[in-house]
């Protein structure tokens, strides 16, 4: 009971945390104070030795931001959990530009009057897709409910069995389509869906056929489905929800990927199709939908368009990544680079780290072939060839070893298989590499 006795004043305590913001001090101290008095009450404490350790890492935790960089060992590229696509330095400066200073949002500088704020992207995303007219929105999810609002209010949309799909984060088809409004009619089966299963559905009610992409699974085996062009055939307007939304060929990279480009979908003469800006097109969170005229101009006067406008900093940031894609700069734009990138150079990246590493004291390191996925709800039967090292610590498990890389600054997001820690360089950057040899220099026993 005398370890009370020996607990310090705030006021005394206060002092030596004098270089910090006052507030925030007391509070940490305030804080660490009745924990550490619960803790002699349950008799789980015996000295108070660390009490200025914890109050300084409190303040720390109290000063620093939630929201912070990570630094991605997953290997999957588009990785929702950590922020999808990462934008370009150069992308990032734009979005700066246009936050600190006024801008032209909704001004025309050549008529001096209001303008539009699509307008900034509207002939690029034109060009880019061959689209007769676009449309761009907060996000795809609002895209899709959005399109479904505008075209099928109290109407039928006949959609495949096995196409009613679930994207992380609780995002249904069904349910989407139900809070839009409109009816779904289910066609088919879970793997096989024919012309005639639409054919027999559709009635003076049908307003939409919607085809959706199956972003994060594949079906394999006894499998049918039906081809854009051939529901086209059925003669009512068709939209595609293609999910990731990308604006090249990823075929004419190399990548074996049956996943179409925007340009190809709307060559097809799908009437309207969206799709995320962050996903495979590498940009900031977005919806964007493209297609003809007159479907795009009624969802455009939908008067939810406002509720789900496109922010200013995101246009921004989408206005810059549309311009790389139109000067064909593809290196700077991170997810395509992390996508395309040669085994090769995964494994110079992979070398170099691992020379560094080897020198550290109760560290074993190897150099393991693997594969890393795409991710984020993107050609999910690829496999891509990489190189990760996979770390042992002499007195660390692997479990224990992966906590502390998550706990370090910036936190290492790795993965355990088997006995070790995997780090995989396809989505480590040549820039993260001093910050996990400090990290784990730190851990040297
Ligand atoms: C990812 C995805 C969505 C949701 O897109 P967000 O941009 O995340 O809102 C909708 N449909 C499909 C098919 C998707 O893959």
């Amino acid at each position: 009971m005398s370890l009370f006795r020996h607990i310090p004043q705030v006021s005394k305590l206060l002092e030596d945390f004098r270089d910090y913001p006052q507030e925030i001090a007391k509070r940490a101290i305030r804080e660490v104070l009745q924990k550490v008095r619960e803790e002699i009450k349950e008799g789980r404490r015996q000295s108070l030795e660390d009490l200025r350790e914890l109050i300084e890492k409190r303040i720390r935790e109290l000063t620093t931001t939630n929201l912070r960089r990570v630094i991605n060992a997953t290997g999957v590229v588009i990785n929702t959990n950590l922020g999808r696509s990462v934008l370009s330095e150069e992308v990032a400066d734009f979005i700066k530009e246009i936050a600190v200073h006024y801008s032209n949002l909704e001004y025309d500088l050549s008529k001096g009057r209001r303008g539009s704020r699509l307008s900034h992207v509207e002939e690029l995303l034109r060009v880019l897709t061959g689209a007769e007219a676009v449309h761009v929105v907060n996000n795809n999810a609002g895209a899709v409910y959005l399109v479904l609002n505008t075209l099928a209010f109290g109407k039928e949309v006949v959609v495949s069995r096995g196409e009613l799909v679930e994207i992380g984060g609780s995002f249904r088809i069904p349910d989407i389509m139900r809070a839009s409004g409109a009816k779904l009619v289910e066609v088919g089966t879970t793997n096989r869906t024919r012309l005639s299963d639409y054919e027999r559905a559709i009635s003076s009610e049908t307003a939409l056929l919607m085809k959706v992409h199956r972003s994060n699974f594949y079906m394999e085996g006894f499998v049918e489905e039906v081809k854009a062009e051939e529901l086209l055939s059925l003669g009512l307007p068709l939209y595609y929800d293609m999910g990731s939304g990308s604006l090249v060929n990823l075929r004419s990279f190399g990548i074996n990927t049956e996943e179409p480009s925007f340009e190809e979908c709307i060559k097809s003469g799908i009437h309207v199709v969206s799709g995320s800006g962050d996903k495979l097109l590498g940009g900031p969170q977005a919806g964007i939908i493209v297609g003809k005229r007159e479907f795009i101009e009624r969802i455009r006067k939908n008067p939810m368009s406002r509720a789900l406008r496109i922010d200013k900093l995101t246009l921004a940031g989408l206005e810059m990544t549309l311009r790389l894609y139109m000067q064909r700069d593809y290196e700077k734009i991170p997810t395509l680079r992390m996508l395309l990138q040669k085994p090769e150079e995964i494994r110079k990246r992979a070398l170099r780290l691992s020379r560094r590493l080897r020198s550290m004291v109760g560290l074993e390191v190897r150099l393991l072939r693997d594969i890393s996925r795409c991710g984020g709800g993107a050609m999910p039967e690829l496999s891509l060839e990489t190189y990760c090292l996979g770390l042992r610590h002499k007195s660390l498990s692997p479990v224990e070893l992966e906590k502390k890389l998550r706990n370090s600054d910036p936190p290492i997001i790795a993965r355990i298989r088997d006995d070790m820690v995997l780090l995989d360089m396809r989505t480590v950057e040549d820039g993260d590499i001093p910050d996990i040899l400090k990290a784990l220099e730190l851990l040297e026993v």
